[in-house]
């Protein structure tokens, strides 16, 4: 099995390779079209960490043993060894994937991921450490933090905007523990730190510093591949507990931001998973919405901050691979990345918009309907839902399915607690953490176990520098930990 890249087929890379690489030589992502053959009713009989062993066996061939590397991702990391359980809330089920260490559905990509760069790197015979660099606006610094401590023949600075993220979120990546792991702030916004992590990458590092740089976001096929898990993991879920008939198609509604989750649905559904629909659910920054109604992708609007942040983007990079997915031809693709790269817009043929209709619904809310949906689960049903998944289930409302559908959840409410408390009527003065005891007293949801120890533990990391110094600074982490 080949992956090729997304703009041209003729660039190939083993599995392996493709996950060490990251990134195509030509600024495309690396993608397979060999699904076909997976004995997927097979796969539903097994165990989490049984499925998660063949699906990723199936999609990353190349890794001499999966089975190993699935052990070490996840063996006693989540709250429970089903990694991502399923749960019944009125007509629908909720997929809760914020059970993993930093209460962020990130966890079950980013625990996975270490394991296969390690693995990548013995495999392709590369004797450089690998570090991990990230620009985080909260979430992603966090998991990816977690997922990399202490894995060996690796390191991993994450950079955070001095002033663009929430208290707690902060503190749980400035206590970060972990010998391989530091974390910076970085005067200005997130666009700054990440203008300047591209920066460090476009210029690279030394030639014989012993260092190869890599990036943990979801352009990463091997980010992707553990996602796929979760779709499978939630239908025999369903199964199992006589809820749907062998064969029965069911939608799933994934709150989006860079298509990566709700494109592993689409990689569940093409290994032969009876996906119905996907339903695209998307916040204010609709720009998603419009592309699948229309088939024109428009970056050109304005940016909004809401309260379900992890969504707030106006390009979604995996996208790319679905459209590689769907084209007749490989061109297309290319064409219409260089069209939005260069005008800021592109518009797909009938065709494809036909094939997108088939596949995906879509919808989005603004932030009063997400606190009115988070207020009307909770009183209706006693369930206590975060921002981004309140999108979803707002869209799951409107969509009107009529097959079973399960909506994805992707973070705690603890993440989120002030736009939680105040969607279910608490009081929300006071800093974030008596917010969150507040949440507590309240709702009785049990406060997630890294969430509630956080203000003890220890800050170790303390560095802010401006954006013009993080260049320097990572020359001089890597001078320092030889
Ligand atoms: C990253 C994230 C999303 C969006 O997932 P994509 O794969 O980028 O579409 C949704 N919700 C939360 C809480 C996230 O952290």
């Amino acid at each position: 099995m080949k992956y090729q890249s997304t703009r041209n087929a003729s660039i190939t890379n083993s599995s392996t390779a493709a996950v060490l690489q990251g990134l195509a030589d030509d600024g495309g992502l690396f993608i397979t079209k060999e699904f076909s053959g997976f004995d997927w009713r097979g796969t539903l009989e097994l165990s989490t960490f049984g499925m998660a062993e063949k699906i990723l066996g199936a999609l990353l061939p190349d890794f001499d043993d999966m089975h190993e590397l699935v052990r070490r991702a996840y063996t006693g990391k989540f709250e429970t060894d089903e990694l991502t359980p399923l749960v019944k809330v009125g007509d629908r089920y909720i997929l809760e994937l914020f059970r993993g260490p930093t209460s962020a559905f990130k966890d079950v990509a980013l625990s996975m991921l270490p394991q296969l760069i390690t693995a990548a790197r013995t495999q392709e015979g590369v004797t450089d450490e690998i570090l991990i660099l990230t620009a985080t606006s909260g979430d992603t610094g966090k998991a990816a933090l977690a997922g990399f401590r202490d894995v060996p023949g690796t390191k991993i600075i994450v950079f955070y905007p001095d002033e663009g993220v929430s208290k707690v979120q902060k503190a749980q990546m400035v206590t970060q523990e972990g010998g391989n792991v530091c974390v910076c702030a970085v005067r200005g916004n997130f666009d700054d730190t990440q203008t300047g992590v591209k920066a460090i990458f476009a210029a690279g590092v030394p030639a014989g510093c012993g260092v190869r740089l890599s990036s943990a976001n979801s352009i990463n096929i091997g980010r992707l591949a553990p996602q796929v898990v979760y779709y499978f993991k939630a239908y025999a879920d369903l199964l199992c507990e006589g809820r749907i008939a062998a064969g029965e198609p069911v939608d799933y509604v994934v709150p989006t931001g860079n298509f990566g989750d709700i494109l592993a649905g689409y990689l569940a559904k093409k290994m032969g998973l009876p996906v119905g629909k996907l339903i695209c659910a998307s916040n204010r920054n609709d720009v998603l919405t419009d592309f699948l109604r229309t088939g024109t992708y428009d970056r050109r609007r304005p940016f909004y901050k809401t309260l379900s942040p992890s969504m707030d983007i106006l390009v979604s990079s995996n996208l790319e691979r679905l459209l590689y997915l769907m084209c007749e031809n490989e061109a297309e693709v290319a064409d219409y990345m260089r069209a939005l790269n260069e005008g800021g817009a592109y518009t797909v043929s009938a065709a494809m918009l036909e094939k997108l209709h088939a596949e995906f619904g879509y919808g989005c809310c603004d932030d009063e309907e997400t606190k009115a949906a988070i207020g009307r689960v909770w009183k209706a049903h006693g369930y206590l839902m975060d921002t981004h998944t309140a999108v979803a289930w707002k869209v799951a409302e409107d969509y009107e399915s009529d097959k079973p559908v399960v909506v994805l959840s992707t973070a705690s409410p603890y993440k989120f607690p002030t736009a939680v408390l105040s969607a279910i009527g608490g009081d929300v003065r006071g800093d974030e953490f008596e917010i969150m005891d507040r949440l507590h007293d309240l709702t009785g949801v049990p406060v997630p176990q890294g969430l509630a120890t956080l203000r003890t533990k220890e800050v170790r990391h303390t560095d802010v520098i401006d954006r013009d110094a993080m260049q320097a600074y990572v020359l001089g982490k890597i001078a320092h930990w030889k």
